[in-house]
């Protein structure tokens, strides 16, 4: 079998010798995989990304490109491309000459040649047209392209991306990210992009690794982390709105359990729930606003009381109230009720989550209900 782009192997750093930045992260990532670093301010993301590019070394562990051993190569010997947050392009060199640095640092490249694929990778990037002007002449977007030539023109085994998007309005954002994500498909690229952002490491990437505190909480793609996090971390990370949580105690009934919550008790299938642990604990469900029906009956039902209604265009999203615990419930837009009379809703079990209130562990088990 052929060796993966990029592996890391219990890769740890601490800066100051005591804590650490990153710990025990291992991670494999095949050609062509899109592969983003999720997770709060802090966690360990750009620390990683460093290590990757050769800017740091790792204090343990082992990084591997192809198979080859790198934690001693220099970056510029490692075929990587890099896009910082700032850009970082130099502002006393115009487009041509920012994009053909890297270039010139290759030493044996004849003039002629450095001026073709500069050409080259400014029609890819679609900025033919600004390769004579200064860095102060352009706008954000414009500078993001440019920084993307850059990077692109050795035409890199593995492009690294820091926050590229974090300083483009919302709008040009969409518009960077599309383009990113079709150049990376259409050149093969294997990328990794760093973001705190969770949608957008949930449209441009094909893989995520979620970080929290220096180590990889889940590493999926983007549905499974969506649809069984690994943990509560992991599900209170992703998703917008957030998924709801609800406490409760789940005991055994006949064959099957049920969870006593402040709204209702549920009856949960004992096939839902790993088998080693079928003893009555505190749990946390997890349900996401669109996996709740709204039902007559309040038999296996929780019950809610509505604070207000947000229209959202093409649905509904009710905020609720169970208990102390607020409950996002979002409804079909044809789909209207009273404010000033409790709610009840049934959770569509196949999309529920169950956590181990303890340890955060997601415990639900796999199967067809
Ligand atoms: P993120 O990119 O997820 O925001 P970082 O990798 O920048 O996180 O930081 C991880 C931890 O390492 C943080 O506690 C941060 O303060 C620390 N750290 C980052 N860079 C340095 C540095 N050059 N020297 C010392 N500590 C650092």
């Amino acid at each position: 079998m052929s060796e993966p782009m990029i592996r890391l192997e219990n890769i740890g750093k601490s800066y100051d010798g005591r804590t650490y930045a990153v710990r025990g992260m291992d991670l494999t990532i095949e050609k062509g995989d899109f592969v983003a670093l999720l997770g709060p301010s802090g966690c360990g993301k750009s620390t990683t990304l460093m290590m990757l590019c050769g800017l740091y070394r790792p204090t343990e562990g082992s990084i591997y490109f192809n198979g080859r051993y790198v934690n001693n190569i220099l970056p510029k010997d490692r075929n990587i491309g890099m896009v910082f947050q700032s850009y970082a392009l130099y502002p006393n060199m115009n487009v041509f000459e920012n994009i053909a640095f890297p270039l010139k640092q290759l030493k044996h490249l004849s003039k002629r040649e450095i001026r073709k694929r500069v050409q080259e990778v400014a029609n890819t990037v679609k900025i033919p047209e600004l390769l004579h002007r200064m860095p102060s002449q352009l706008s954000g977007g414009q500078q993001q392209r440019v920084a993307m030539c850059r990077a692109l023109v050795k035409d890199p085994d593995i492009l690294l991306l820091d926050e590229p998007m974090s300083n483009l309005d919302a709008r040009l954002k969409l518009e960077i990210r599309d383009e990113i994500k079709k150049l990376q498909e259409r050149l093969a690229l294997t990328a990794i992009i760093v973001t705190h952002d969770q949608e957008e490491a949930m449209a441009i990437s094909s893989h995520i690794a979620v970080i929290d505190q220096g180590s990889i909480q889940q590493y999926a793609a983007p549905d499974v982390l969506y649809n069984r996090p690994k943990n509560l971390f992991v599900a209170s990370f992703i998703g917008t709105p957030p998924m709801n949580f609800i406490t409760g105690t789940l005991e055994p009934m006949g064959e099957d359990f049920v969870c006593i919550t402040a709204g209702g008790n549920i009856t949960i299938p004992a096939a839902l729930i790993d088998c080693d642990l079928l003893t009555s604990r505190s749990v946390v469900l997890g349900i996401r606003p669109h996996n709740f029906k709204v039902v007559q009956s309040r038999e296996n039902a929780l019950t809610l009381s509505v604070d207000y209604i947000e229209h959202l265009g093409k649905e509904n999203l009710y905020r609720c109230q169970m208990a102390e615990t607020s409950i996002r419930v979002i409804t079909a837009i044809d789909e209207r009720y009273p404010t000033d009379e409790p709610l009840s809703v049934q959770i569509d079990l196949k999309m529920l989550n169950i956590f181990d209130e303890g340890s955060g562990d997601n415990i639900t088990c796999d199967v067809v209900v």
